[in-house]
């Protein structure tokens, strides 16, 4: 598809800038920000120099899911430095800007602005930054399109009819943006009791999929709904760093947004 292809020109050796990966979803609580955190650590597992940007204004959670929460970034020659994260992964947060609570109240120009500063920061040799945008489609999304380009984008939803409906307007908006859609991933789908080991699925399965290939998008794969991701991602241990089949999933699917 035209967006992978776009993206392996952009990882050429002989140009050397740095790509930046969009992750975006239709609403919130789908897990994108699981994704994102996640997708980076698989790509640093697999031996990209990959950063991440969490511009998710109205939560910002990846200092959380990466354990660097409370930590400051230093500035030099009016740049900030990323922080890194026990997981070989730099990061900058609007968390790391603000006190928590505080970002609630950004209006479109300083979140813009703030969003630059996580951008354009000293990022030295990472070749990938993953950016976690914040849901839909709003102020931070635009400046994304117009002043920092995405290679590509990846779009998360739930297998749920409503969330996918979302999704497709988070797509329209990167596709109007002329940033190409690597593709979308398929979250929560699928659930297996811990206690009786009965396979349900409380969001269906393979919507995401389905409407993947009607938009004719790849497919870059499923992650389980699973407790384990929740209670690990919480004490900021990315599943994707260890070695559960939940670590395979995200690997598989840093994979395919690489390939
Ligand atoms: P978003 O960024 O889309 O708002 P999050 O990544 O913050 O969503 O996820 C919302 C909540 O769901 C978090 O508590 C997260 O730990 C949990 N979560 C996300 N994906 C999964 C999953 N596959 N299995 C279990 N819990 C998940």
């Amino acid at each position: 598809k035209a967006g992978v292809a776009d993206l392996r020109l952009g990882m050429t050796a002989e140009r050397k800038s740095r790509v930046i990966i969009a992750v975006g979803s239709g609403k919130g609580g789908v897990g994108k920000s699981t994704l994102s955190a996640n997708l980076a650590v698989a790509m640093h597992r697999l031996g990209r120099k990959v950063g991440l940007v969490d511009a998710d204004i109205y939560g910002p959670s990846q200092p959380r899911l990466l354990l660097t929460e409370g930590r400051k970034p230093e500035a030099e020659d009016n740049k900030i430095h990323p922080i890194q994260s026990p997981w070989g992964v730099p990061m900058l947060s609007m968390g790391h800007l603000v006190q928590p609570g505080q970002a609630i109240a950004w209006r479109g120009p300083m979140a813009g602005n703030a969003l630059g500063q996580l951008i354009d920061a000293h990022w030295g040799d990472t070749e990938i930054i993953v950016v976690d945008l914040p849901p839909g489609t709003g102020d931070v999304q635009l400046t994304m399109l117009s002043k920092h380009k995405p290679a590509g984008a990846v779009i998360v939803s739930t297998p749920q009819d409503l969330a996918l409906m979302d999704a497709t307007r988070a797509i329209g908006l990167f596709e109007q943006g002329k940033v190409p859609v690597i593709g979308m991933v398929e979250n929560m789908a699928g659930y297996i009791c811990p206690h009786c080991g009965e396979e349900s699925d409380p969001f269906g399965v393979g919507g995401a999929e389905a409407a993947a290939k009607t938009m004719g998008l790849p497919f870059l794969g499923r992650v389980p709904l699973d407790m384990a991701i929740r209670r690990e991602s919480d004490a900021g241990n990315p599943p994707a760093a260890g070695d559960s089949p939940q670590a395979e999933a995200f690997l598989s699917i840093a994979r395919s947004v690489l390939a």
